[in-house]
């Protein structure tokens, strides 16, 4: 068996238990740091910064102003909506510990390889009994490439099964090197339409639809496409991306069509940041409906969530 090097360090920004979403079975998610992309609808922001943050919740604060003067670059000021004037802010993590409420708090610590194991083992009865496993998250995990490597190493030397849900935003050889250690890739396509894509994500989708090919190739695939009022919620979007599918990803066969959520809108302001699709509505069940309609009229099975 390929020895694992435990001691291999990453950033984590958070550990999910008893998750039926996200892969086959109940499983344990962990969520590591780092994003290239900025997708608009992101309900994971506190994920994008490869470094811990600080995160003000400014229901919790009483107003004692203990962080002001604990505060080494004078960060937190009064006439900041949030208090932390993220210019100044370079996320030291000082205020944290004098806030006697948490109304300030840290997301993202270095973890190794071992510690993440030892949080994984704790689920491992439930892994075996309801064929679930772990599902590596982010942010893009991969931008971790040498620890979401050991860890997934590590899981397989356990016996359990390995799911990552991921973007494709990172070079062909990363692929190869890690995909042979994952059962279940699910892979989000956004658009197919490059100008679109990187209007709404930040980048083009060149080296995704690249690393796509190269992911269904060794890895079982299945796409996954965030469905979105005024980015990709239009039949000629749908389509272009089954059609991508069919034509491009031979061993995929299904397609799962995610409706828009806001669910992670309220982070946005813990962060100090504004949320770009305030306002944005759902997509009423009948408009799903026909997406998937489209989608299967390529020859795939299509399941709306998943
Ligand atoms: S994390 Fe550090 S720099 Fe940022 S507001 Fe807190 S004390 Fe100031
Ligand atoms: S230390 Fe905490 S509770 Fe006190 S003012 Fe700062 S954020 Fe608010």
């Amino acid at each position: 068996m390929e020895s694992v090097d435990y001691s291999v360090q990453g950033t984590v920004f958070d550990i999910q238990r008893f998750s039926i979403h996200d892969g086959p079975g109940i499983r344990t998610i962990v969520f590591l740091k780092g994003c290239p992309l900025r997708c608009k609808w992101c309900s994971n922001p506190e994920s994008q910064q490869y470094y811990p943050e600080v995160l003000y919740r400014k229901q919790l604060c009483i107003g004692c102003k203990a962080c002001q003067g604990a505060c080494p670059k004078q960060a937190i000021v009064d006439s900041n909506p949030y208090w932390i004037d993220r210019t100044l802010c370079d996320n030291c993590a000082e205020c944290t510990m004098v806030c006697p409420t948490s109304a300030l708090s840290m997301k993202g610590k270095l973890m190794t390889v071992e510690e993440v194991v030892k949080e994984l083992r704790k689920d491992a009865t439930q892994y075996f009994r309801s064929n679930g496993g772990i599902t590596l998250s982010g942010g893009e995990a991969l931008t971790q490439p040498r620890f979401a490597k050991e860890i997934f190493k590590a899981c397989k030397a356990q016996g359990w099964h390995t799911a990552i849900e991921t973007e494709g935003y990172y070079d062909t050889k990363i692929v190869k090197e890690i995909m042979p250690y994952i059962d279940l890739v699910l892979l989000d396509i956004k658009s197919v339409n490059p100008e679109q894509h990187k209007k709404f994500t930040g980048v083009d989708n060149e080296k995704i639809k690249e690393s796509a090919k190269v992911i269904q190739s060794i890895a079982n695939t299945t796409v996954r496409v965030p469905t979105i009022p005024g980015f990709n919620a239009s039949e000629e979007d749908i389509r272009g991306i089954a059609e991508f599918v069919k034509e491009n990803m031979p061993n995929v066969h299904e397609v799962h069509l995610l409706p828009y959520h806001n669910y992670g809108q309220g982070k946005y302001e813990l962060l100090g940041r504004e949320y770009e699709l305030e306002n944005t509505p759902k997509i009423p069940e009948e408009e799903m409906e026909m997406y998937k309609k489209i989608v299967e009229s390529k020859g795939l099975t299509c399941i709306i969530g998943g």
